[in-house]
């Protein structure tokens, strides 16, 4: 019988990877229901796949802020089992904490944070009952340590770190594995689909000149550590093929090794100075803007 997987945020970047390559498999071992926001775009998982939709996949609408079409898509999945579900929507935010608006820090956590607890409610019954499931989230490594200009990003993902670690308790006796899957930077929209202002631009306005200079500093940075460093989506679908398939997935893979010793440097220094200090000095020098 085949493994039933739903994956949210699948019109592009890891979610679109990620169900291209399951309802590809040559042994066509997968049932995929690829859901997204705008069906509109879902010509970009078809062409991926040849033009025309495989018996392994069915594209549905769900936008995660909404819960009538989170039910309409679980009432759609319903009469199957969902063996696997894959919470993947997210979006980004960036830029000084005083440029971020109130709007946009809301939307952020509807997305990120109630978006992946919605999720997980809508399906969850289900795979209680059945005392089988696995729930696989994408994370980030933002969602282990702060990131600088990144701080209401990185607390939605910390919040959703501290979602799963507690409801994986609870799981346990269900027999339902749930994984977060911590990537690094990844080719993907994802920069250039996140919330970000212009250092030159209005938003900047009142803003001390200092932060402004760190800003400008750290966009340099980010620039060169997509460049250097950034994984292509195939190489972090291996995390998650891996988290569907193990018997015993566990609760936290990460997809690169880019940002481990700073995470040690956390565990081993759980007051946080040394970390703060480090990341301070990775990205901005040792010597000022
Ligand atoms: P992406 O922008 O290509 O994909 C995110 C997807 O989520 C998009 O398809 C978008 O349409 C969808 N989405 C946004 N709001 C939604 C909503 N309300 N309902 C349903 N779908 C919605 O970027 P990606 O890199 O593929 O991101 C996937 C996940 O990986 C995200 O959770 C992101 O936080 C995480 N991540 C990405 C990176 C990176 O560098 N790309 C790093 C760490 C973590």
């Amino acid at each position: 019988e085949r493994t039933t997987v739903l994956i949210t945020g699948c019109s592009s970047g890891i979610g679109l990877g990620l169900a291209a390559r399951l309802a590809a498999d040559t042994t066509r071992r997968f049932k995929v229901y690829a859901t997204m926001r705008d069906l509109a775009k879902g010509e970009r998982l078809l062409e991926r796949l040849g033009g025309c939709c495989p018996d392994t996949l069915e594209v549905l609408q769900l936008d995660v802020t909404d819960p009538g079409s989170l039910a309409a898509a679980a009432q759609r999945v319903q009469g199957q089992r969902l063996d696997v579900l894959v919470c993947n929507a997210g979006v980004g935010l960036m830029g000084p904490l005083e440029t971020c608006s109130d709007q946009a820090m809301k939307t952020l956590f509807d997305v990120n944070l109630f978006g992946a607890v919605r999720t997980i409610q809508a399906f969850l019954p289900a795979m209680k009952s059945r005392r089988a499931g696995r729930i696989i989230v994408s994370s980030s490594i933002g969602g282990l340590q702060g990131l600088p200009f990144n701080a209401v990003y990185c607390a939605s993902k910390f919040a959703v770190e501290g979602l799963c670690e507690s409801l994986a308790i609870v799981l346990r006796p269900f027999n339902i594995h749930l994984t977060l899957v911590e990537c690094g930077p990844v080719h993907t929209g994802f920069l250039t689909n996140l919330q970000r202002p212009d250092p030159e631009g209005s938003e900047m306005r009142g803003l001390d000149a200092e932060t402004q200079g760190l800003y400008r500093r750290y966009l340099r940075h980010c620039q060169s550590i997509f460049r250097d460093t950034a994984q292509e989506v195939e190489e972090v679908l291996p995390v998650y093929l891996e988290a569907i398939g193990s018997p015993c997935p566990p609760l936290r893979c990460a997809s690169t090794a880019l940002l481990a010793p700073l995470w040690r440097l956390r565990l081993s220094s759980p007051d946080g100075s040394a970390y703060v200090r480090a990341m301070h000095d990775l990205v901005f020098g040792g010597d000022g803007p």
